[in-house]
This record gives C-alpha cells, structure tokens and sequence, in this order.
C-alpha cells in the first residue's frame, strides 16, 4: 500500500490562474489544506480533487516525463469542504470570472501563519480529536419552545405556514414587510421548526450591528450553545471554535454577515434567509465581487432548500422578479423614447398593481408576501416634508462630479467652484418646526435621531477669500475635516494630514465648512440643546463591534437623546422609544450620476424613517429639504410605495438598465494615464468580438471607456467600460479572455465587475 502514489488537484493563493497537480502517499486528502512547495516558496493549498487513473491531463504531465512535485504535509485531520462547497466554487469561478485561488479563498484561509501554528503544535504532538457532535435532544427544545410564546399576527401567521409547508425543497420567498412589520418573528418562528426537525438556518443580515440584535431575539426562544455568530471581526480563535461548531453540527441557528455563505460544510443547512435583502453591504467590493443575494439563490439552488428575501424596501431587480407577468416583457433595447415623455404616462403600468391587496403570486417563481401592518399594533410613522424657505434657492448641492470638475484653486484659481456663503454651516441647517418638535419630543422624555448620510466635519473645507479648498494628493477628491481631530482626511484612500487654519493659498483664516457631516451637525445641536445628551453613530466614532454594541446599549438604555448617524444608523435597529426622526436634505444623492440614485434615496427615507416610533406611541418623520415638491418625495409622503416601483421600472426599462439588461462593468486603473487609455480601447476591440452582433441587433449597448467618476483614486488613474446587454451567453467567454489573457505584472489593472451596485 505505501508504495502508491496518488495525485491531487490543489488550489493555493501563489498559482492564481488554474489549479496545480501534486502527488502523496496518502489516498485521505481530498479537502484538506496542505503545505507543498510553489516557486520555491512554502505555500497553504487545499486539495479539491482526487485525481482518476485516467486523467488526462495527469497522462499527459507524466508521458512528458515532469516530475510531479509531492504534497509536504497536511494541516487538517478534517475535510474542510464538501461536495456542494466545491461545486459553489466552480459557479462563483464561471459566473464572476474568478480564479480558483479566489473562490477557494472565501471558504478556507491560505494564510502562511497556519504554517508556523500547525509546525508548533507537530511538537507538541498533544492534539486531541474534537470531541464528537451530540445532537440537542428535541426535548430540550420543545420546552424552550414552549417557554416563549411568539404570537404572530394574521398577516404573519399566514405568511410563516405558507413557507412552513413548502420547506422540503427550493423554492425563493420575498417577504416584503413595512418596517417593523415582524418579519423577525417569522424567521424566529420557522427556525424554531427547522430545529425540531434537526435541521439548522442560515440567517445573512447586512452588518455586524445586526447580527448581534437578531442573536437578541433569537435568544428568547433558543438556548445560546445553538447559536453561532460569524462575521469578518471574529478574531482567529473565535472564528476556529465557530467553524468547530457548525462543523459538529452543535450550532441550529447560525447569524451572521455576507462571509457566513461560506462556512464550509454547513451539512444539515435547511433554510438561508438573507434579511434587509436591497442592502449594498451585501456586495462583495474585492475580487470576487459576488452579490450575496444571488450566491445564497445558487446554494438553496445545489440544496434542493428554500430561500427567503426580506425587506422593506425590496431591490428593484427582486420586486421586478417577484411581480413580473410570466412573459418578460423585454428581450431587447426598447424604442428610443424621450424620458420626460415617460415620465408624464402615469397609467403606464409594467406588473400589476399589489397595493391593495395581499399578494401571493403564483405564476413568477419568486412567491410574493406582503406584511403591510406594523407588529404589536404599532403604527406607522407619519412622515412630513420640510421646505427649508431660508436655504431654498441658496443651498447648492455639490456632487462629487462638479468638484472633481473644478481644479482646486492652487492649479487654477479661476475655475475654482462658487460655492454659497456659508450658509450650510449656519444654524439654518434645522428649521424652526423642526427645532421645536425636538424640544417637545425630548420635554417628553423622547429620543431623537439626526439622520445625516455623511461623516466628518465638512467634506470641503474652503477658503473664503480665495475658494481654495485643500484635496487628496492621490485622488481627485477633497479632503473631508475631522474636527476633534484637527485632521484632514481622503475617504478614498486613507490619507490624512493636519488642518491648517491658514489658506495654503492666500494665507488668510477664513475657512468655511460647507458639505458638513455627522460631526458638525453634532455641534449645531449641542448648541441648540446644550444639556442634553447627543452622540455620533458612523464609523469614525465606532470603530470596533465592541464600541458599536456599547453606543446601540446606550441609546436603548436611554442615556443618549439625540443620536446623530450615517447609514450604518438607518439599517434594520428596532429604538422603541424613537419618536423622532430627522433627516438633513436627502437630494443631494438625487443628484449623483447614477441609475440607481432615486431607488437609493427611496431606500433612505423608508428605511430611515421605520426607524422612529416602534412602540407605542406614534412616531414622526422630519425631512427638511429644499425639493419638497419633488415627485419622489410625494410618493413617499402618501405611501404609494407600488407606484414608486412602477415609476422606476419604466425609467429602467427605457433606458435598458436592470433588471431589463444586464450590467458588466471593467474598471482599469494604472498608474500612468497613457497606459490607461490605450488599455481601454484594446479592451473595448476585445469586447466588440463578442458583442458586435448583438449591437447591431439591439441587444447590447456599451458605455465608454470613459473616466471614471472619481478619476483618480489611490494615485491609480481610472478608466471604465459599461456593457449592457441581454445577450448573457456571450458575457462568461468574453470575460474568461479578458481574465486570462490579463497579467498582474501588467500595467494597467483590470476589476471585473458583474452585476454591479453602483458606477462610480
Ligand atoms: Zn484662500
Ligand atoms: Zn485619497
């Protein structure tokens, strides 16, 4: 027996493009890391495939007489992967163009410390096996089941035994809940019935914050050994005694963020919900940039189990597939049609209108629920518009397009932007009506949050005098003031400098702070309500998940009144003694050049808003803007969410973006823009062999190359090239050659992007 060889097929992060063959002694290695020798390096690999007698590329390798290289040693008593991990790898790999080293690398880590560890404890030679996988007896659990009384409501209740009935194979749910409908409740209902039958649930929230609310609630019915929490924070030691006990099968219930899809061998997995579903912390923004949403479809896909979406504000590619007619309406560019004509056509319907009633869909493959009650007789809060009359027609938005335009002022004083006086910065910000809801609010005992989508001091700092304002030396972007710090700081790329109160320019002091953010607007408000309590929520102020979960503890404790934050504030958390919700002036995302930006600015103010009044008491949402009448804003005002929808659809469709197209986008950086350029349009030559026909046939639109938004980043000059189209079978072999054919010792960097959530 000793003497035979066999061969393994392994993937490590030093041989990016294909997997490599090496031969062992031992025939138990499938699935376990090993360390082997690439280019005279020690390298972590894992193995994925046992090589058959008659391989043919094996045949070949040994009739060319190369010596095949032998695997050193194995690092894992265990399999890591299973049959169905691999199988995800070798989709990810096609679907997102990816290399093996790429999609291996989100299951299991090829982290060289693992060959300094697993050499000491070879030493030691006191490793014990694992103890064995005791499966928690149902006794346990039906006690806990009985102990918590979860009384769902009617809407609930019917949409938890529909999905109850139909949990034995795939099927894709979209439960569409107003925020602080429950939907909670009914994942907390049917994991509690997953684990009587054995089986376990996979739970995909969006942030960190949230994996520690959902474990909250879950905990009320669940003893805590049955759930395990992942997230990318975990620290080494944490994250092996996790993967332990989903290995072991302890863990019925496992939370956690976009990297939890990738826990290897999830054996009993029977259900994966993926809540807060139209969240962009689900793409992955490095290679492989992977939609979580669509990987848990292709992993319920391979399981034969059910996947639910959940939402208040549902992506428009979900609600298109959830309420599409049978028949897709386009499979090609539609007629050049003006816009504004498109606009006006307020009857033109694309799906039917499920307003009004409780929509369960038969005929699209993605069911339909909607929960249009708040849990626990609360209601919705009222939301109110304000037109801010002082700053009407003074404020001026500026998007990061019209500063990159203007050259800051030390290249050309001329063309430096005009911005307003410093009326932002003034106390203006909040409007009487509102100034005085808060007094009342917090007279009351209430808690206020400021909803404020930017962080920092200013994003310009500008000089007065000169216009003047100080920018990134590696990117084309202004430097954002951090006050408290006295610090200048690049969002982009990390650097920062010490703010000078003097204009570098003229040498005058007089700075404004236009384009404030969380911090400033944290001042104006310790000026109005100087005794009360208020603190910043975004991720300057909490940077680690331990300070994240003291400052929501704090809040819901009652020791802050008024929490000023970004997004990271607006996701999913559940304030009941929230009363008030302001946001500061949401158009200004209205106006990024982005096909997305009205869904974005949609999502906030319905998402921000579900934040207040989630007791009892009726909760008010404040928007001060200058474009109260915009048609947005009404929509959302009279709660005609459908319409929204509806209004979208067709602006997507006539302008052929998704989901009536879909989109790739080729992002090329490098360091010399020459190099950029040309590298562009050979690209543009090697995408027009794939799509020409389909050009001329009005399936495919290409955008550019054109620089990108934001030009230069990290000191890399940007290029990008759009492809639309609905010709999806020639998008894979087009971006496998441009993969391939792509070096990293090259010049310029080519990213891949499919599917992607924004084109900045
Ligand atoms: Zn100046
Ligand atoms: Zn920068």
């Amino acid at each position: 027996m000793a003497d035979r060889v066999y061969y393994y097929k392994l993937v490590t992060k030093h041989a990016l493009k294909t997997p490599l063959t090496y031969a062992a002694c031992s025939g138990e290695l499938l699935y376990k890391r090993v360390v082997v020798t690439v280019r005279r390096q020690k390298a972590v690999a894992i193995v994925i495939e046992r090589c058959r007698e008659d391989d043919e590329e094996l045949i070949a390798l040994l009739r060319k007489g190369i010596q095949i290289k032998t695997i050193e040693y194995v690092l894992d008593e265990h399999a890591l992967l299973s049959a169905q991990d691999v199988r995800l790898c070798e989709w990810m790999g096609r679907y997102y163009a990816a290399f093996p080293s790429e999609t291996y690398g989100l299951f299991v880590s090829f982290a060289d410390a693992w060959l300094k560890e697993k050499h000491k404890n070879k030493e030691h030679k006191n490793q014990s096996d694992p103890p064995q996988a005791k499966p928690p007896s149902t006794a346990v659990l039906d006690q806990n089941h009985n102990q918590l009384a979860i009384v769902l409501n009617d809407e609930q209740t019917e949409v938890y035994r529909s999905i109850c009935s139909e949990l034995d194979r795939f099927n894709v749910f979209l439960i569409k809940g107003v925020t602080g409908s429950g939907k909670s409740y009914v994942y907390l209902k049917l994991a509690l019935e997953l684990c009587k039958r054995q089986k376990s649930v996979l739970i995909l929230v969006p942030e960190i914050s949230l994996v520690f609310q959902m474990q909250t609630l879950f905990l009320k019915a669940l003893p805590i050994e049955q759930i395990a929490l992942f997230h990318s924070k975990l620290t080494p030691k944490n994250r092996e005694t996790v993967l332990a006990t989903v290995r072991m099968g302890r863990a019925r219930v496992i939370i956690g963020t976009r990297s939890a899809l990738f826990l290897p061998q999830l054996t009993v997995l029977s259900l994966i919900i993926v809540d807060e579903e139209h969240e962009n912390a689900y793409k992955n923004s490095s290679a492989p940039r992977y939609h979580t949403r669509d990987v848990a479809h292709q992993v319920a896909r391979f399981r034969n189990i059910p996947l639910i979406f959940g939402s208040a504000t549902p992506s428009l590619e979900t609600y298109y597939a959830a309420t599409k007619p049978t028949h897709p309406l386009s499979t090609h560019l539609p007629p050049t049609q003006p816009l504004s004509q498109v606009k006006t056509t307020t009857t033109q319907k694309l799906a039917p209108n499920n307003d009004n009633k409780r929509h369960v869909s038969s005929t699209s493959r993605l069911r339909y629920y909607v929960l249009k009650k708040r849990y626990g007789k609360v209601h919705l809060p009222t939301i109110y518009f304000n037109q801010n009359k002082i700053l009407s027609g003074r404020i001026s938005v500026f998007t990061k397009k019209q500063i990159n335009q203007a050259k800051p002022s030390s290249a050309n004083p001329a063309v430096a932007p005009s911005y307003p006086p410093s009326a932002e910065t003034n106390l203006t910000l909040f409007s009487a009506q509102v100034i005085k809801k808060i007094e009342h609010v917090l007279a009351e005992k209430g808690q206020v949050i400021v909803y404020i989508n930017r962080r920092g001091y200013s994003a310009t700092p500008l000089c007065m005098n000169c216009g003047y304002y100080p920018s990134c030396p590696n990117c084309t972007v202004s430097l954002t003031y951090h006050k408290a710090q006295q610090k200048l700081r690049c969002h982009y790329c990390g650097y920062n400098e010490v703010f000078k109160k003097s204009c570098l320019k003229c040498k005058l002091e007089q700075f404004s702070y236009p384009r404030y953010g969380t911090e400033q607007v944290v001042g104006i408000l310790r000026e109005l309500f100087a005794s009360t309590a208020i603190e910043r929520f975004d991720s300057d102020e909490l940077t680690t998940a331990k300070k994240l979960e003291a400052r929501l503890k704090d809040f819901s404790a009652g020791t802050i009144s008024i929490l000023v934050g970004t997004q990271m504030l607006a996701k999913g958390h559940d304030f009941p003694a929230v009363r008030l919700m302001v946001m500061l002036y949401p158009e200004r995302t209205l106006l990024l050049p982005d096909f997305r930006s009205y869904e974005r600015v949609y999502r906030e103010l319905v998402q921000a808003s579900g934040r207040a009044g989630r007791s009892k008491l009726q909760g008010e949402v404040f928007v001060e803007t200058t474009f109260a009448n915009d048609p947005l804003f009404r929509l959302v005002r009279e709660g005609r969410f459908d319409d929204f929808y509806q209004s979208e659809l067709i602006k997507r469709q006539v302008n052929f973006y998704p989901p009536f197209s879909k989109l790739v986008r080729l992002v090329l950086r490098g360091e010399k823009l020459p190099d950029v350029k040309e590298t562009a349009l050979k690209l543009k030559q090697v995408v027009l062999i794939y799509f020409k026909a389909s050009i001329a046939a009005r399936k495919t639109q290409i955008i550019g190359p054109q620089p990108c938004l934001i030009e230069r980043i990290k000191r890399y000059f940007r290029y990008h090239l759009t492809i639309k189209t609905v010709d999806t079978k020639a998008v894979i072999p087009m971006l496998h050659t441009i993969k391939h054919a792509h070096s990293s010792k090259k010049k310029v960097f080519i990213e891949i992007d499919i599917d992607p959530i924004d084109l900045f």
